[in-house]
């Protein structure tokens, strides 16, 4: 098969499935048009008025704009645009701020944290002495006093606060002032959130963390890329470690899609699309809960779900599997504390970013919490499973994917 025709059956296998997961989205047409455009074909290396390559006076323009409006919808002092993604950017700032070998803390995986939070397969694991802290095994909940009395004992250099997997608002000031206590810099990975923290339903870590990371795929709902935001002072320390210590030529194509972005992202409607967000993702919860299913933590104040289906009676790759086939795709996760292996763990995640993109509302998430119920508690009938089918191609043609 051409890789046209190819694209044209993942484009139809996105309208035609729900898409619950928590790191995903649906673009607009603006921002796949920028990536799809003539800027791939410039190499820009350097930074706006300083490249190493001629002809750069509209690429500059371009990288100037998406810097200008990054730092105008996180109110930052300062951003690097250029980060080819989430991991290297990560990379980048380790690299920028700290010595191979310093001691880090960061979220364990298991618990909700990146791979790229220290986890040993990771550069970041080989690279720096990583501490892993994690959430309460009780409530769930990150364990502020715990996390400064690690601090305090670990002396890092850097704390790492932000999460893949974690439902519940962070205290980034909190995470902040513990970082300052023993000299760490402290870095928030908001590549989750960030579409919350611009609309206005997160706290942001701009005003108390010495740097910011996001992806820009996510609930910001721009191209696959990342920016680093940061303080006045930290800004030419990063700018070199993203270039030339780690990327060789910006992608500006994505770049002009992550200005895209930010342009949609500082319009009123983000705002609202924020708020639907969490009202969806708390309905869903909610119901769920009302079903009898176990939620992480009790709950969400975030885009994202983590369901504990231990006492169900299957597995996290069980669940994954019987909802894909009724076109409801998830991800099999990690709760704190399995037992199981990450290959197949006892949890799930959901997220609504793209069915809050789709239009839907808390009704939809009434009725989509009762078609994962009843899935989950008979992954093996095939009734059931023909039957959710059926109410899954509903809703998809209901709610198209925008074009
Ligand atoms: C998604 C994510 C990343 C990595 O992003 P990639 O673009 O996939 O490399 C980093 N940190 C957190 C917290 C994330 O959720």
């Amino acid at each position: 098969m051409s890789i046209k025709e190819l694209i044209k059956k993942e484009e139809k296998r996105q309208q035609d499935n729900l898409s619950l997961i928590a790191s995903e989205n649906h673009t607009s047409k603006a921002v796949r048009e920028a990536v799809g455009s003539v800027l791939m074909n410039k190499y820009a290396e350097g930074y706006p008025g300083k490249r190493y390559y001629g002809g750069n006076q509209i690429i500059d323009q371009v990288e100037l704009e998406a810097i200008s409006s990054a730092k105008k919808i996180f109110k930052a002092e300062h951003a690097n645009v250029q980060p080819y993604s989430g991991t290297p950017a990560n990379l980048a700032i380790y690299a920028g701020l700290i010595a191979l070998g310093d001691t880090v803390m960061g979220m364990d995986l298991s618990h909700g944290g990146h791979l790229s939070h220290g986890h040993k397969v990771s550069l970041s694991g080989k690279s720096y002495k990583f501490v892993q802290y994690g959430v309460n095994p009780e409530t769930g909940l990150l364990d502020y006093e715990e996390i400064r009395r690690m601090a305090r004992i670990f002396k890092p250099k850097l704390i790492v606060c932000g999460a893949t997997a974690y439902p519940r608002e962070i205290d980034f000031k909190r995470f902040a002032e513990i970082a300052h206590e023993v000299g760490a810099y402290c870095l928030a990975d908001i590549s989750h959130i960030a579409g919350l923290v611009v609309g206005g339903v997160h706290q942001s870590p701009v005003p108390y963390c010495d740097v910011v990371m996001t992806t820009t795929h996510k609930t910001l709902r721009g191209p696959r890329g990342a920016i680093i935001l940061c303080k006045k002072e930290l800004a030419d320390k990063i700018d070199k470690a993203v270039f030339p210590g780690i990327q060789g030529g910006p992608h500006e194509n994505v770049i002009a899609g992550k200005a895209i972005c930010f342009e949609e992202a500082a319009k009123p409607a983000f705002r609202t699309y924020a708020k639907q967000i969490v009202k969806n993702s708390q309905r869903l919860a909610d119901t769920l809960q009302q079903l009898g299913i176990t939620i992480c933590s009790g709950g969400t104040d975030t885009h994202l779900i983590l369901v504990d289906l231990s006492s169900i009676g299957v597995t996290g790759k069980e669940a994954e599997t019987a909802l894909e086939k009724v076109g409801i795709v998830v991800n099999k996760n990690m709760i704190p504390g399995d037992t199981r292996s990450p290959f197949d763990p006892s949890g799930i995640r959901l997220g609504v970013p793209a069915v809050t993109t789709r239009g839907m509302k808390e009704l939809e998430m009434f009725k989509l919490a009762g078609l994962i119920n009843r899935v989950v508690r008979e992954p093996g009938s095939r009734v059931v499973l023909e039957s959710v089918k059926r109410e899954v191609a509903t809703l998809c043609r209901k709610f198209p994917v925008p074009k």
